[in-house]
């Protein structure tokens, strides 16, 4: 087996078949809430209760959810694979380390952690967060936020993630419509280093034309059957 370089950018829909809803579909959040109210700082600042609500909701929705087969399947090849694998995930649920991803980027922040706009400390965070929860590291009250990146806000770890898709030798985009920046300029970035690109999703992207091969179906079908085929050719 070769020593390939992989990196796999996820997006909303690898977990849309644990029960999590996707954002931009049809039926996605942002078809029922407003995104300006609930995911941008200048929402937080207008009515911080309305922000909290909507992620307490989120975080309390995630109770029963488990990772999927194409969760499994990308910590399988993480396992399996004789070279490096790394997942940068746009979702801030907790599925890829459930399924028992290690290499793990979390881009977009996590649901279940707070950070606290006085001292900028972050800590795990499973419980509802309110105007007056307290930091747990300066005891401030009233500034602890979702640890989650809102529209307008730059997305965590970018330098690390460049470095990686310079160096990757193959990219796979799975579950993302590709049109939320920078995530969306990933695969150009992984192509002008040389790299095979490759999407796998529902449909075909914003972006689709850019990947030099692409699957589409299910992600619990279409990643655990690429995964397969990847570690017997590798
Ligand atoms: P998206 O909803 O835009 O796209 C989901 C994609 O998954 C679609 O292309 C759809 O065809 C596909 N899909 C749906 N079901 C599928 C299935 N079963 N199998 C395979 N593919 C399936 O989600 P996205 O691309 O992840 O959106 C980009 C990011 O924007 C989000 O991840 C999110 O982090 C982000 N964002 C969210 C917030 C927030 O909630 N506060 C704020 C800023 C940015």
């Amino acid at each position: 087996m070769g020593k390939e370089r992989i990196v796999i950018l996820t997006g909303a829909g690898l977990s849309a078949e644990s029960g999590v809803p996707t954002f931009r579909d049809k039926d996605g959040i942002w078809a029922k809430v407003d995104y300006r109210e609930v995911a941008t700082p200048e929402g937080f600042a207008r009515n911080p209760a309305r922000v909290h609500e909507f992620y307490n909701m989120r975080r309390r929705a995630h109770a029963g959810i488990r990772p999927n087969a194409a969760h499994a399947a990308l910590a399988r090849l993480e396992r399996e694979h004789a070279g490096e694998v790394w997942v940068v995930t746009q979702n801030v649920d907790a599925l890829h380390e459930g399924a028992g991803t290690q290499n793990l980027i979390h881009m977009h922040g996590q649901l279940f952690q707070a950070l606290c706009n006085a001292c900028g400390s972050r800590a795990p965070w499973a419980e509802d967060l309110s105007l007056t929860t307290v930091c747990p590291a300066c005891t401030n009250a009233g500034g602890m936020r979702p640890d989650v990146v809102w529209f307008g806000e730059m997305p965590y770890h970018m330098e690390r993630i460049r470095d990686l898709l310079e160096a990757a030798d193959l990219f796979l985009s799975i579950g993302t419509s590709g049109n939320v920046y920078p995530a969306a300029g990933f695969v150009a970035e992984a192509r002008a280093s040389g790299a095979h690109t490759v999407e796998l999703n529902l449909e075909p992207s914003e972006g689709c034309s850019l990947f030099a091969e692409s699957v589409y179906g299910p992600a619990t079908a279409v990643v655990p059957a690429y995964v397969d085929r990847l570690l017997k050719d590798l």
